[in-house]
This record gives structure tokens, sequence and C-alpha cells, in this order.
């Protein structure tokens, strides 16, 4: 087309969609404000970069926020002691330093001990289990109206699925064997382990492998056969536990909520998306990776389950902690008694749905 030709057509045809340009103006004009309006997001981790699922999970998340809101919506992830100690990402929040975090809510229990209920409890829920408490048992007013108080609004931001009990240098068979034991295990599942006698150790991640190939202490949980098999664990220890005490930790995409109440609600609708996304992406990553790392896990290591009797006892301590903490602190005994309402409905169903047919298909 020549140039001629080229104005002649632009000029009619812009005379001609004028009108209808009027109008789609109009109907895009929330569209055309929030996308007009540029918002960047710091959001620190407590993961090193890329770190695999937790680290690759919340760089997905920030390119779904960019992609989903037409590039209006940018969140500039900074892994773990860029900006903020890894361990620090509630606190800069909280005071509005940074904009949000993705961490784990197991972390913050000094905060407000009933936290680690949101976090995942030993022996409790799974992490289907805790997505349905959460979001339709009541567990997220709970937790909103808790980090409220330190002005954070907080958002599922991942689960791991079930972890394994850890690693042990000797075999556990009997409540004996756990006595004076030092392992590496952080959270309620800790204190139980305290309470069958079992010294625990609380050792940044960087130092767990050394310490145990080492012998400075007899054990260590993570995660799972994925991730323990990057830390080399397999290595150093011979007998793999299954789990017990972490059924369904919970990781978080906390923002500043006065932060959060000044974005806009089509903001706000993308990063619950993009964070149920990652939710379910994160849970389904780990389900396969594991079961893959399962297979290539070396001969030398053998599974172990606990025994029966360490497993009552387990059952009596969490009792024991879970009624001594809701005498000290009032927010840990509504949050567990939702908790437990949720659990109570849900057993009775999830005896004749999932836990029968998984019976009969096994
Ligand atoms: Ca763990």
């Amino acid at each position: 087309m020549k140039r001629r030709d080229f104005i002649t057509t632009t000029a009619i045809g812009a005379s001609s969609l004028a009108l209808l340009g009027c109008r789609r103006a109009e109907e895009n004009k929330s569209v055309a404000i929030n996308r007009g309006k540029k918002v960047k997001l710091k959001l620190a981790t407590s993961w090193p970069a890329h770190f695999p699922i937790m680290g690759t999970g919340v760089d997905t998340f920030a390119n779904r926020c960019k992609q989903l809101s037409g590039g209006s919506l940018e969140i500039q992830v900074y892994p773990k002691n860029i900006l903020v100690p890894a361990l620090q990402v509630f606190d800069t929040t909280s005071a509005a330093q940074i904009d949000a975090f993705h961490s784990g809510v197991y972390y913050w229990k000094g905060k407000n001990s009933a936290f680690s209920i949101f976090g995942g409890m030993p022996l409790g829920l799974t992490s289907e289990e805790m997505i349905t408490w959460l979001k339709f048992g009541g567990g997220y007013d709970l937790w909103r109206e808790l980090y409220g108080k330190f002005n954070l609004y907080p958002i599922i931001g991942g689960t791991t699925g079930p972890q394994m009990g850890g690693w042990f240098k000797k075999e556990i068979q009997t409540l004996a064997d756990l006595k004076g034991l030092k392992m590496r295990i952080p959270g309620l599942g800790g204190e139980v382990m305290q309470r069958l006698g079992v010294n625990p150790v609380l050792l940044p991640a960087g130092e767990i492998y050394t310490s145990l190939e080492r012998g400075t202490i007899d054990a260590t949980e993570w995660v799972g056969p994925y991730l323990d098999k990057m830390m080399g664990f397999d290595k150093a220890a011979s007998y793999y536990y299954t789990g017990w005490h972490e059924p369904g930790s919970i990781l978080e995409i906390t923002l500043n909520k006065t932060r959060w109440e000044k974005l806009s609600t089509e903001h706000q609708a993308i990063i619950t998306t993009a964070s149920e996304e990652m939710t379910g992406n994160m849970l389904q990553e780990f389900r396969y990776k594991n079961a893959q790392a399962l297979q290539e896990l070396p001969k030398s290591v053998q599974i172990k389950s606990f025994s029966k009797e360490i497993i009552r006892a387990a059952k009596v301590a969490l009792d024991e902690v879970l009624y001594d903490e809701s005498q000290k602190n009032d927010d840990f005994k509504r949050v567990l008694q939702s908790y437990q309402t949720f659990t109570q409905l849900n057993k009775a169903w999830d005896d004749i749905s999932t836990k029968n047919f998984l019976e009969i298909r096994s």
C-alpha cells in the first residue's frame, strides 16, 4: 500500500470507528484505570534465589501477576538476605518497609503461638484438609484477624504435602531409643519430641548436613525425598522415617494490610488467583518429584515407620502441648477450637470417602 492510500484509508477508518471507540472506552474504563496505573510491590522471601519448588514457585507467582494484569502489576522478588534477612520478612512487612513476603507460617510462633496452628499440626490435617479448613471452615477469618494486629494480610502461598519424619543415624525402635537424641526439628513437632526425651536443635539450613554427617546431631527432618536428597542427607544417615509431624505445612504470601487495601480490586483478585495457582502447582510438583526421588534413593537407605508405641506417646504429648498452650494463650485456644471443629466434621466424611477408598485401592 502506498503511503497516500494508507493515510486516506486510515482517515476514513478513524472517523467511522470514532463512535464505537468512545463506547468501548467507556466500557473499559475501570480496566483502563487499573491497567494504566502501574503498581510495583517489593516481596522478600525466606528462601535462596530460585530455590526448587518454593523459590521457583514464587518466581512463577510474580510472573503470573504481571501476565494476568497485562503488565500493570509488577512484583519484584527478593530472595532471602538480599533485601531482608530470611526470618525478618514478617517484621519488615508489618512495618511497611517492604510490601509483602513469601515464607512459612510456622516461623512466627514467637509472635503468637496460635500462628503455629495455621502452619500445620503434627498428626493433624493434610494439605488439602488444611486448605479446606482455611477457606471454608473459618480458618482464614481467624488467621486474618490475628495477622491484622500486625497490619498484615495473609494468603495461602503453597503447601508441601506430607513431609517425611526425618533421617536418623541409628534405628529407632522404642521410646528409650529417642531419649537424649539431638534432632533438628522445629515447631510443634519439636515440642512433642522434646516431651519424648529428644533434644530439639535449631540449625540454619546450611549447617544441617555437616552437623548430621559429623554426628553433632543424631537426626534431622527436612521436607521429603526430593529436597532431602538435594541436601545430601542420604549420604549422612541410613534410616529414613515416614512422616507424622508435618502432614500439610502451609506457606504464605502475606502483604502489608494497608498496602493490600490500597490495591485495586482487580490487582487483589490477580494476587489471590496467582497464589491459589501456586498452591495447587506446588502440591502437585512435590507429589511428583518426591515420587521420583524416592525411586532414586540409594540402596543403603532403609525406610522405616515409628512404632505404635512411639506414635501413641506422641499423641499424648501433643495433647499436653495443645492443652498447655490453650491455657496460656486465648488466641491459641480459639484457633484450636475452630481447627478441631473442622477436624471432627471432616473425619466422618473422610473415613468413608478418601480413607476408605485408599484402603480398598491398595
Ligand atoms: Ca519440615
